[in-house]
C-alpha cells in the first residue's frame, strides 16, 4: 500500500487567485515528489490556530503564508532564517524533526534570482529605486542591497515609512529614502515596483524621465494582463520589463527545496504560465 501524498499548503486572505497549487503541483510532478499542496482561506485571527491544527492534527509538513500573514508568521517560529529575522516577515514554515517550526523568507531571492538569472539583469554598481516600503519591500532590501548596487533609493506614497526602512538597512549598504515629490531629476537603472498600487489598476506618480538608458522595469505585482507600471515602463523605452510572476515561482522554488532537498527547474515553469496568459 502507498503511503498518502505529504501535505502542504498556502495561507492567506484572499486566497482564491493563488498560483501556488499549480506551481507546486508543477514542481512535484518534474522532480517526481509525492505531495499534496492546497491554498486555504486564512484571516489573522484564526492564523495561529489554523498553522497548529494543519501541522498537528492534520499532519502538514510546511506552509507558505500570504497577505495579510507574513508578519504573524514571523513572530510564531521558533526558529528564523537571516533573511526573514532581516525582513520581519515570514513567507514559509517547515516542520523540523524535532516539533519546531523554522521560518524563512524566500521572497527577495526569488525577486534577485528572476531579475538575474532569467532576465540578465546586472544589479552591482546600478542605481536602483524601490516603489513602497510594506512587506514586499522589507523582504527584497538585503539580498538587492547584497549585490552591492550603487545606490537603492526608497520611494513611498507614506515618506515616513521609506525613512524607517532605508534607517532598517542602512547598515548593508548605501540605501537612502524620499517621497514621489523629490523624484523629478533623477534617474535609475533598474525601478522595481514594490507597492500593491498595481493591484488596484493604479500608477505611482513617477516623473517622465525616470529610466536612465537602458534601464529595466520589474513589478512585484503580476496578473492576467500586463500591469500600469509595466506598460509605463514599456512606453519609456525601458530594456526589460516584467512583472512578479517570475519572482512568484522563484520564490516556490526556494521554499519547495527547503522543504524536499530537491530542486526544481524553473524556467519551463515561468515558461509555461506566461505562455498561457500571453505575454
Ligand atoms: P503592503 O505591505 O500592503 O505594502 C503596500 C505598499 O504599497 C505601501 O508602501 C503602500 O504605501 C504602497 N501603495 C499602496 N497603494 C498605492 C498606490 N495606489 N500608489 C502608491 N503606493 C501605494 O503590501 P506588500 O506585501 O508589500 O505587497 C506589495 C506588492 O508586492 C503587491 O502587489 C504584492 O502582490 C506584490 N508581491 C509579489 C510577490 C511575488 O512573488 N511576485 C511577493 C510578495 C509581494 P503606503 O505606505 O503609503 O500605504
Amino acid at each position: 500500500m502507498s503511503l498518502p501524498p505529504d501535505l502542504y499548503a498556502v495561507f492567506g486572505h484572499p486566497i482564491g487567485h493563488s498560483k501556488s497549487p499549480r506551481i507546486h503541483r508543477l514542481f512535484a510532478e518534474q522532480t517526481g515528489q509525492s505531495l499534496h499542496y492546497e491554498a486555504r482561506d486564512v484571516d489573522l485571527p484564526q492564523f495561529e490556530a489554523a498553522v497548529r491544527a494543519f501541522l498537528g492534527a492534520e499532519g502538514g509538513r510546511g506552509l507558505n503564508c500570504t497577505l495579510p500573514l507574513k508578519e504573524a508568521a514571523w513572530r510564531l517560529a521558533d526558529t528564523l532564517s537571516d533573511r526573514a529575522r532581516r525582513a520581519q516577515a515570514v513567507n514559509t514554515l517547515a516542520l523540523r524533526s524535532d516539533g519546531s517550526l523554522f521560518g524563512d523568507n524566500t521572497d527577495g531571492v526569488g525577486l534577485l534570482r528572476d531579475l538575474i538569472c532569467r532576465l540578465g539583469v546586472i544589479v552591482p554598481n546600478g542605481r536602483i529605486l524601490v516603489i513602497g516600503a510594506g512587506g514586499a519591500a522589507r523582504g527584497i532590501l538585503a539580498p538587492l542591497l547584497g549585490e552591492s548596487p550603487a545606490a537603492v533609493v526608497i520611494a513611498n506614497r507614506t515618506p515616513e515609512r521609506a525613512r524607517i526602512l532605508a534607517r532598517d538597512f542602512s547598515d548593508l549598504g548605501s540605501v537612502s529614502a524620499v517621497g514621489f515629490d523629490q523624484l523629478p531629476g533623477r534617474q535609475f537603472d533598474l525601478v522595481i515596483n514594490a507597492s500593491a498600487a498595481s493591484l488596484t489598476g493604479e500608477l505611482p506618480p513617477l516623473p517622465d524621465d525616470l529610466l536612465a538608458s537602458g534601464a529595466g522595469c520589474y513589478d512585484l505585482a503580476y496578473g492576467t494582463e500586463p500591469t500600469p507600471f509595466l506598460l509605463w515602463g514599456q512606453a519609456r523605452g525601458a530594456r526589460i520589463s516584467a512583472d512578479g510572476l517570475g519572482m512568484l515561482v522563484e520564490q516556490a522554488a526556494e521554499a519547495f527545496e527547503l522543504w524536499r532537498g530537491v530542486r526544481p527547474d524553473t524556467r519551463s515553469v515561468i515558461e509555461l504560465l506566461s505562455n498561457e496568459r500571453g505575454f
